[in-house]
């Protein structure tokens, strides 16, 4: 995964936390992005090792971009046969078509033919023809996975349909960072793997976690405001983390399942505050994907989840408890009511 745009990757900011004397940091470039992992306190680089080393297997196991992983086996065999999978890759799997269901399929991970045609993010990006955006989505469609639970077999009905888990997988990965660190007996440690952003436990000085809130119209890690709470995970969706402009017009990497090109719903970023990082994911993009008025209405349905939502009038809304936990700190966005 080739991102254009690499210094985007560090979306989210954790703040008030600059280094800590005997922290252990690590970072490196996996799951097609820059993760760096910081224990604040606990662990020993055996644990930011094995955090690593998971993060590799799971990238082996659900790249789309990557030959011989089996996400890659399951695209092969579309319209032809099951293929077995890993516990790991039929969780993400399920997870991800729960979120099909739940929005209709707004968020859809068969979406990958439109996601190889616009090839966001890569060098290979272009706006495609109409005929090849026609083509590509009729391929698309969440009903045409076929899961069976006992023998962990995924089957593709359509040739040519193509699994994408970009939207969920790193969201799956930091939760299992987090079980390492849990195993490793990890006190305090934040984990962010590419703006996912994941604040494991409780700092020696008890004070609350902080996290940035990144600003849609920057390329420079610019905050908007801070989160600020206990441990949790926060990730965002934004029309900045992978895009290409042409003729004035910005082609980010979240794509409507409906018309086939990148989604136009005034939206800039959506940031989801959740207990579970999977979830937090899945949500960010079928919140993005759901636009302001529909998406705020699902995330107030769930419970322990919340959502800030920006447009392209820098305009800020939250959802419902949002508020006792987000400071603005930028005067030029406007927070709604
Ligand atoms: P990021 O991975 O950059 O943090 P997201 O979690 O929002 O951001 O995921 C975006 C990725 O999800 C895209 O790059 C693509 O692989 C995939 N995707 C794009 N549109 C959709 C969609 N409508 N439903 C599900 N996945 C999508
Ligand atoms: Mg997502």
């Amino acid at each position: 995964m080739n991102r254009i745009f690499p210094i985007a990757a560090f979306v989210l900011l954790c703040l008030a936390c600059g280094p800590v004397q005997g922290e252990i940091k690590r970072t490196d470039m996996v799951l097609g992005t820059v993760c760096t992992i910081r224990l604040i306190e606990g662990g020993t680089t055996k644990t930011t090792d094995e955090i690593f080393a998971r993060l590799r297997q799971i990238e082996d196991r659900m790249s789309v971009n990557k030959d011989g992983t089996e996400v890659a086996a399951v695209n092969a065999a579309a319209g032809k046969t099951a293929v077995k999978v890993s516990d790991d890759t039929f969780f993400v799997i399920s997870k991800a078509l729960d979120y099909a269901r739940l929005t209709d399929g707004a968020f859809d991970p068969t979406v990958g033919p439109l996601v190889k045609l616009w090839g966001i993010g890569t060098e290979a990006a272009r706006v495609p023809a109409k005929s090849e955006i026609a083509a590509a989505l009729a391929l698309v469609g969440y009903r045409n996975v076929e899961l069976d639970k006992s023998a962990k077999t995924v089957k593709l009905l359509r040739p040519g349909m193509r699994l994408d888990l970009g939207a969920i997988a790193k969201g799956y990965s930091a939760d299992e960072c987090a079980r390492i660190l849990d195993a490793h007996k990890v006190k305090a440690a934040i984990i962010d793997l590419g703006g996912n952003i994941l604040v494991y436990g409780k700092k020696k000085d008890k004070s609350p976690w902080k996290v940035g809130i990144q600003d849609p119209s920057s390329d420079r890690g610019e905050y908007i405001g801070i989160v600020t709470g206990p441990s949790m995970t926060v990730v965002t969706s934004g029309v900045y983390e992978r895009y290409f402009m042409k003729d004035g017009v910005r082609y980010h990497h979240i794509l409507d399942t409906k018309t086939g090109s990148p989604i136009q719903n005034g939206l800039t970023s959506v940031s989801i505050i959740a207990d579970s990082s999977i979830d937090a994911d899945g949500l960010s993009t079928s919140v993005f994907a759901l636009g302001l008025e529909k998406g705020k209405k699902l995330v107030e349905s769930l419970p322990d989840v919340k959502a800030i939502f920006i447009d392209s009038d820098r305009k800020v809304y939250l959802s419902e408890g949002m508020d006792a936990i987000f400071t603005m700190t930028n005067k030029t966005f406007s927070l709604q009511k």
